[in-house]
């Protein structure tokens, strides 16, 4: 079995990017994974802090371990948009693959000391985890918005080289164009997210000068398809869906209450929410790995 580095190398040598899924319970997971074993393409697990907490951070790891191993599967979990030292230390010793430290929000000198003191304290714990820090501001909500969130802020490529040399992690976070969260109007897909491409390859060349590999992009939700193989070609290497699962659970519940208006059971009420995940998920990891 790979491990989630063996396998974001894969990806990036191949310029293709590794889909990462948020879940909030088990009828998103079991969606995700059977789109993802029907492709045969690896696949990384989000939990977010809220998430997490709903969860369980031990449950959570619990789960996916139990998928690799029943399945033989190269399935990870991450600890998406942890905020402090305590949460992804918490992440890295129950286990989990990959941890991002999200202090984006603070100035750049204190994410780069504040991110760097929690490389040192999660590779403590697991010397092998996938640690990812964050520049940038592309807003914080995976919800249905007006408006697009106020203070986006691009990365460029010097602050991006001098953030990952100075923190040593694995994996950057920029922003390019990216937002968390949907608009109300990308929800009926008249409009679609567009991805500064030429910045991601400048900002790509800038990290890998630097000593890192590897790129995520965030907020990916409602992004037009071709920005999706353009930003894989161009160096992401995992790529975040979150809000539009989110959007297919609470319709999927809402058709399965419709149609079972007198059923008590779980398991028979749910069934439309994890297709309806699946479905996007499928049609997301495509345009991720090439399969079209
Ligand atoms: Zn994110």
């Amino acid at each position: 079995m790979k491990t989630l580095r063996e396998v974001l190398t894969d990806a990036d040598t191949r310029r293709v990017a590794v889909g990462h899924f948020n879940i909030s319970e088990l009828a998103a997971l079991n969606g995700i994974f059977a789109a993802g074993r029907g492709l045969g393409v690896p696949l990384l697990i989000g939990v977010s802090e809220g998430e997490r907490e709903f969860i369980g951070a031990r449950r959570a790891a619990a789960l996916v371990k139990s998928l690799r191993d029943e399945y033989d599967y190269p399935v990870f979990l991450n600890a998406d948009h942890s905020h402090s030292l305590e949460k992804a230390v918490e992440a890295a010793q129950a286990g989990f693959d990959e941890i991002i430290i999200d202090l984006s929000a603070k100035p750049m000198d204190e994410n780069i000391k504040e991110t760097a003191d929690v490389v040192r304290a999660v590779r403590a714990v697991n010397p092998g985890i996938v640690i990812e820090g964050e520049i940038g501001y592309i807003g914080t909500s995976s919800e249905v918005m007006m408006d697009a969130p106020a203070g986006i802020a691009l990365s460029t490529p010097e602050e991006a080289a001098a953030f990952v040399a100075a923190t040593g992690v694995d994996v950057l976070a920029p922003a390019v164009g990216n937002m968390h969260g949907l608009l109300k109007t990308m929800v009926s897909g008249e409009v679609h997210k567009r991805l500064d491409i030429p910045r991601i390859a400048a900002i790509k060349a800038a990290i890998g000068t630097a000593g890192c590999r590897f790129m995520t992009l965030h907020g990916g939700s409602g992004t037009a398809d071709e920005d999706f193989v353009a930003a894989a070609k161009a160096g992401m290497t995992i790529i975040h869906v979150s809000s539009e699962l989110r959007l297919a659970w609470r319709r999927g519940v809402e058709e399965g209450l419709r149609a079972l208006p007198d059923e008590i059971a779980p398991y028979k009420i749910l069934p439309p929410a994890a297709e309806g995940i699946r479905k996007i998920v499928e049609d997301r990891l495509k345009l991720f790995n090439n399969l079209r």
